[in-house]
């Protein structure tokens, strides 16, 4: 295991608060071109897309870099100090790599937000395999809906990331991995259908010719489950994959590990996932995700009531192992994951085992903010907030 805590990299200091400049990291191509006009003496298109090749493709993080990467001389990047910032969204501050697989997962400051003195940080999962290399991003700082396998419900919601702090994650990835992603999948911290402009615009940021260039097909953003936002997606027919969280089809034991059944139940779920589906020209199958807690959602009771929910939906089932966060449930040993599987195989479908990358560093489904956890919040579990869901439309 490598594990790094030095300064890996010190951004520059360049804006105070009064600074009235727009990051230029939070903007889109566009948006970086009317950033420049009125500092340009000519029209600024190359100049726009020389920077946004800079930040958005190529991960530059220092002012350095920027110039280098995007071939900006002396002679126009003045331009571009007085219309943007270009200083990082997010500070690095430690990484750690497994071993075993080359996982490597990275703590992020998000420079805008302290908490108590602290600044909060996130975190990013690369995951390598064969030719591919996944990124698993953060949404948002904590989660609101506190799902009892998960570490970032343990901390309750504090702030949803911008475009522009998730994009940067790619960044920072691209730069330790020392490859390119070609895989990105919304399943690190925070419900990503609960920030939901911001996501979705960061998405297709990331598939954008000047920025990573990741085909929409391999984006992924998986859902524990929020109704009103799936069907939101459906209509505005967004090209990326939705995957769906319930890790339960008895609606009592859900409520019990995934709180969100008590706002969206599972029969709105599957009636909202198989509107997806429809909607869909290229998928024929939905993606529903379990994570399989031994002695809670492990046998003959679940197989038969996952059966009745899946009777007429064509769906892969994609298993996730139960990964250690905290004692009040201990991960399947593979005997009862095989059982599982087995005895889910009656039901056919498609079922796959989900492989954890980085699990070993805590890079696992359902680990990550293990850490904070430990340290902010000894015991005890939030429940999401009243009122969370109200503004859904
Ligand atoms: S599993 Fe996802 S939705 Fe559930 S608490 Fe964790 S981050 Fe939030």
């Amino acid at each position: 295991m490598l594990e790094s805590s030095s300064n890996y990299f010190s951004p520059d200091k360049g804006s105070t608060p009064a600074d009235a400049r727009p990051s230029a990291r939070e903007l889109s191509l566009t948006g970086i071109e009317r950033a420049l006009w009125p500092h340009s003496p000519k029209p600024p298109k190359n100049l726009a897309f020389a920077l946004a090749i800079a930040l958005f493709r190529h991960g530059a993080l220092t002012r350095d870099e920027t110039a280098r990467i995007g071939l900006i001389g002396t002679r126009r990047f003045p331009i571009v100090d007085r219309a943007l910032r270009i200083e990082p969204l997010l500070e690095y501050r430690r990484h750690v790599k497994a071993d075993s697989d080359g996982s490597i997962r990275t703590v992020l400051d998000v420079r805008r937000l302290t908490r108590g003195g602290r600044v909060e940080s996130i975190e990013a999962v690369t995951i390598p395999h064969r030719e591919d290399l996944t990124l698993c991003l953060s949404s948002q700082v904590g989660c609101a809906l506190a799902c009892s396998f998960c570490a970032t419900g343990f901390l309750g919601w504090r702030a949803n990331l911008t475009p522009g702090e998730i994009v940067e994650q790619h960044a920072w990835a691209e730069r330790l991995a020392g490859r390119r992603v070609t895989n990105i999948v919304f399943m690190g911290m925070g419900e990503p259908l609960l920030n939901y402009e911001n996501v979705i615009e960061a998405a297709y940021r990331l598939t954008r010719t000047e920025g990573a260039q990741v085909s929409h097909r391999k984006i992924v953003i998986s859902t524990a489950g929020v109704v009103p936002m799936i069907r939101r997606f459906t209509r505005e027919a967004h090209p990326f994959q939705l995957f769906f969280s319930i890790s339960s089809a008895i609606p009592e034991k859900r409520r019990e590990i995934m709180p969100i059944e008590a706002t969206y139940c599972l029969q709105e779920l599957r009636e909202a996932m198989v509107e997806y589906l429809a909607s869909r020209k290229r998928n024929r199958l939905v993606t529903i995700e379990y994570v399989a807690i031994p002695d809670v959602n492990m046998g003959e009771a679940d197989v038969e009531a996952l059966r009745k929910f899946v009777d007429g939906l064509p769906c892969i089932l994609d298993v996730i192992p139960y990964n250690a966060v905290g004692d009040r449930y201990r991960p399947p040993t593979w005997a009862e994951v095989k059982n599982f599987t087995t005895a889910i195989g009656s039901l056919d479908i498609p079922v796959k085992i989900r492989y954890s990358g980085g699990k070993s560093v805590a890079a696992g489904c359902g680990q990550l903010a293990a850490d904070q956890v430990t340290a902010a919040t000894p015991g005890g579990h939030m429940t999401a907030p009243p009122g969370i869901f109200s503004d859904l439309h």
